[in-house]
């Protein structure tokens, strides 16, 4: 195990400077666009936004939700931007994405959480881009999460996440608002609505869960029908959030994506710097050209 004071050489990325860099950012600005990358503090921008690589987080900035894991501004959010599915479709166009991961903050506020709005995204997209593939990574959508569930579902994503994000232990300090079975068994139920459609779901590594505990999630995640997984160690954004209790090492992460593929995920993704957005246009592509 590494102490946790010092990040290990692993985890460290270069400064983002590339101009594909600057490009992405002034176009998402033209388009009063959110994306994750920067809310979240994603490690990975620099990379992902030279190659032009977002993931859009819709219906604004604010969430109404306060996970400890999560750099994403919690308060009241404001109306929802019905310019937002276009101009997230036009982020498509302009960036030329073959695949495009679209996220959300939470929405409790909203009557249906959020899901018309995912829709109208599913739907700029399918007629401003047609040969984009479209991942959508939701929030649970608590006590909506049926209704929600059907009327994504039906307007056609290629792929639906919704990440369990850590072991059912650790909820309550890690995950409070959101309950571990609930999560489980929304994925449970894309399937359930339309087979056709991959579910993909991602825990971070690094909280303080145990070897075993992981196995178990990746049980519960195939006996849920999960296609696809994705694993990654937890970073603290600011000292005001959960401790990274373990830095795991590359080659635990090794381990566990092996366990994974036998555990029967089509796609597995397991490494220190993996987010679920991560490499996810070029894992689909991959797996659909097999
Ligand atoms: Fe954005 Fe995902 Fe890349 Fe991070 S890994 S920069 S969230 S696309
Ligand atoms: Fe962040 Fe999602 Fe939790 Fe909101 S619900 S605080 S966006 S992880």
């Amino acid at each position: 195990r590494v102490p946790r004071e010092r990040k290990p050489d692993w985890i460290r990325v270069k400064a983002p400077t590339s101009v594909g860099f600057a490009e992405t950012k002034a176009m998402m600005r033209r388009l009063n666009l959110n994306t994750v990358c920067e809310e979240a503090a994603c490690p990975n921008i620099g990379e992902c936004w030279t190659k032009k690589h977002a993931t859009v987080m819709i219906l604004g900035d604010t969430c109404t939700r306060a996970c400890a894991f999560c750099n994403v501004k919690t308060g009241m959010p404001r109306a929802v931007d019905l310019s937002e599915p276009q101009h997230t479709a036009d982020a498509a166009a302009e960036l030329g994405l073959e695949h495009i991961v679209i996220t959300s903050v939470d929405r409790d506020d909203l009557p249906d959480g959020g899901a018309a709005q995912f829709v109208r995204v599913i739907e700029a997209l399918r007629r401003t881009t047609p040969t984009t593939t479209i991942e959508i990574l939701t929030p649970d959508f608590r006590n909506k999460a049926q209704a929600a569930v059907e009327s994504i579902v039906e307007a056609g994503p290629d792929v639906y996440n919704h990440n369990l994000e850590t072991v059912p232990r650790l909820y309550p300090t890690i995950r409070p608002g959101a309950r571990y079975y609930a999560s489980l068994r929304l994925l449970e139920s894309v399937k359930r609505h339309d087979p056709s459609i991959f579910t993909k779901s991602g825990v971070m590594l690094g909280l303080g869960e145990e070897r075993l505990e992981i196995h178990q999630v990746m049980d519960d995640m195939r006996s849920a029908d999960i296609d696809f997984l994705t694993m990654g160690q937890y970073l603290q954004p600011t000292p005001r959030h959960a401790k990274v209790a373990e830095f795991v090492t590359p080659k635990a992460f090794d381990a566990y994506a092996g366990i994974a593929r036998a555990k029967g995920f089509l796609l597995v993704a397991s490494s220190p710097l993996t987010r679920s957005s991560y490499h996810a246009g070029d894992d689909f592509a991959k797996l659909r050209a097999n």
